[in-house]
């Protein structure tokens, strides 16, 4: 009809336009380059946009505002509620952007909107050098730096948005805007935990630190049944750790008799013989089923987790934050994984605190600062059958930890949670609206923890 032969008129319009690639229903490559991660989200945009510059996130920006698309911003796909993708609208594929350039002198990296994250660490590595990313090397740098970023070093050197200096954004109106802290300072701001709100970010601009070629790091892994010795000594560890060491408790499915296994994930980045003796006491804990800890490559140790953490499979999982390990919130911790663990579902945490509780609630967006602890009761699979259970098995675990908790990380919102996103940020809400009202008035930007404009 009408309407589709007016759009594939201007679809060819936009595609001649451009340096990168508009990819539509029909086309080779097209449904490769509509997954993304959490396999939960098979969804059919009209048009995807391979962006392969800045002039051409311009065109796809003031394309889809004047076409009025739903518009989906994807880096590295991995959302877990899907947003990187829609039906019938448009994404705006960062994928080949993917350029760092790392200036040792200036202690800078210069990091494009579609990076992974091991390309981040093996440029900057190469230096000796590093900036906070996440746990799982195959991750986006603009999903997760512009919700926050914890990771193997966050307690040390801050969040990734802790780290960004500057960004190139393209905004709603298709135009560049820069921020940094001399021009546009308060988009700066709202891009450091503000998420996609604000356009789409074609560069970062981080901070990076020198570090050791090697860290000291890997699993140590209890049986169940010494659950509460383990959490109970952690709590304590945690809460008195320096900040060069990050430990991330889970609580998994598995282990010799069935029941799971507790499992520590550390990271000392700073002298070799102190963090031995740091770790020393964790390591003497009751009877370990393995103890993996030594000397790493920090990239090796990035990527480890990545085959656990496959792209495509489906995934569900409800999460929040946690202000201390309490006496009740280790007893909740124990009754739920108990019931829950043996059907599949597993129980993470990453550790805050440090350099992240350190920086003031208004230095950035970022509003969860007082969280010593991010939780996560979550489950990955294959078979689209089994949806109903797992995502009822998360649930009813999700209800008892809950309660045990205090805010959430944008970031790793399941579906359902979209409407507590002002609350979230608390104090910070107000500002955000106004720069959101700034530089997204018609709410283009809104498949995200959405902002809405003051
Ligand atoms: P995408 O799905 O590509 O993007 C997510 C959203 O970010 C988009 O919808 C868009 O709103 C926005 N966005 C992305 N890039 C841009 C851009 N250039 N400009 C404007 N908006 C943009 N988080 C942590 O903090 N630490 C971790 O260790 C960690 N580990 C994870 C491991 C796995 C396996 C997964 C699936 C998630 C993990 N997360 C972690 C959560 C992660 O931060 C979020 O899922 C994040 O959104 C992923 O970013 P992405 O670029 O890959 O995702």
């Amino acid at each position: 009809d009408g309407q589709v032969t007016l759009r594939s008129a201007a679809i060819r319009d936009l595609a001649s336009s451009l340096r990168g690639a508009v990819l539509v229903s029909g086309h080779a490559g097209y449904d490769q380059a509509r997954q993304v991660w959490n396999g939960m989200f098979d969804r059919h945009p009209a048009l995807i946009v391979q962006c392969a510059s800045t002039s051409d996130v311009m065109r796809a920006v003031s394309f889809a505002r004047e076409h009025e698309l739903l518009t989906a911003i994807r880096c590295g796909g991995h959302s877990l509620s899907g947003k990187s993708t829609c039906d019938g609208g448009i994404v705006i594929d960062l994928s080949s952007m993917q350029s760092v350039r790392v200036d040792p002198n200036a202690l800078t990296a210069r990091v494009e909107g579609g990076t992974l994250l091991r390309h981040l660490d093996r440029e900057t590595r190469a230096f000796g050098l590093v900036t906070t990313a996440g746990t799982v090397s195959h991750t986006g740098v603009g999903g997760l730096t512009l919700g926050g970023g914890f990771g193997r070093v966050a307690r040390r050197f801050g969040l990734a948005c802790d780290n960004v200096r500057a960004v190139d954004v393209v905004t709603a109106d298709g135009k560049l805007v820069t921020a940094d802290a001399v021009q546009n300072p308060d988009l700066l701001w709202a891009v450091r935990g503000g998420g996609g709100n604000f356009g789409v970010v074609t560069s970062f601009e981080f901070q990076l630190h020198p570090m050791d070629a090697t860290v000291l790091g890997g699993r140590i892994a209890w049986p169940y049944a010494q659950i509460r010795d383990v959490l109970e000594f952690y709590a304590e560890f945690s809460a008195r750790a320096p900040d060069e060491l990050n430990c991330d408790p889970a609580i998994l499915p598995g282990g010799p008799d069935g029941k799971g296994m507790v499992v520590v994930e550390t990271c000392w980045s700073a002298d070799k013989n102190a963090g031995e003796r740091v770790l020393q006491p964790l390591r003497a804990l009751g009877k370990p089923l393995f103890d993996q800890i030594g000397a790493k490559s920090y990239v090796a140790l990035q990527s480890q987790s990545d085959e656990a953490n496959a792209f495509g499979r489906r995934f569900y999982g409800k999460s929040g934050f946690l202000g201390e390990l309490r006496q009740a919130d280790i007893d909740t911790l124990i009754e739920v994984s108990a019931s829950t663990v043996p059907a599949g579902v597993a129980l993470v945490m990453q550790q805050g605190g440090g350099a992240i509780g350190r920086a003031p609630i208004d230095s950035a967006a970022f509003a969860n600062r007082n969280a010593r602890y991010w939780t996560m009761v979550a489950k990955g699979w294959t078979d689209p059958s089994e949806d109903a259970r797992h995502i009822g098995n998360v649930r009813m675990a999700w209800k008892q930890v809950e309660p045990r908790t205090d805010g959430f990380y944008v970031n790793a919102m399941a579906d359902d949670e979209f409407k507590r996103v002002a609350g979230n940020y608390g104090s910070n809400y107000p500002r955000l609206a106004k720069i959101k009202r700034r530089y997204d008035p018609g709410n283009l930007f809104r498949l995200n923890a959405n902002i809405l404009p003051a």
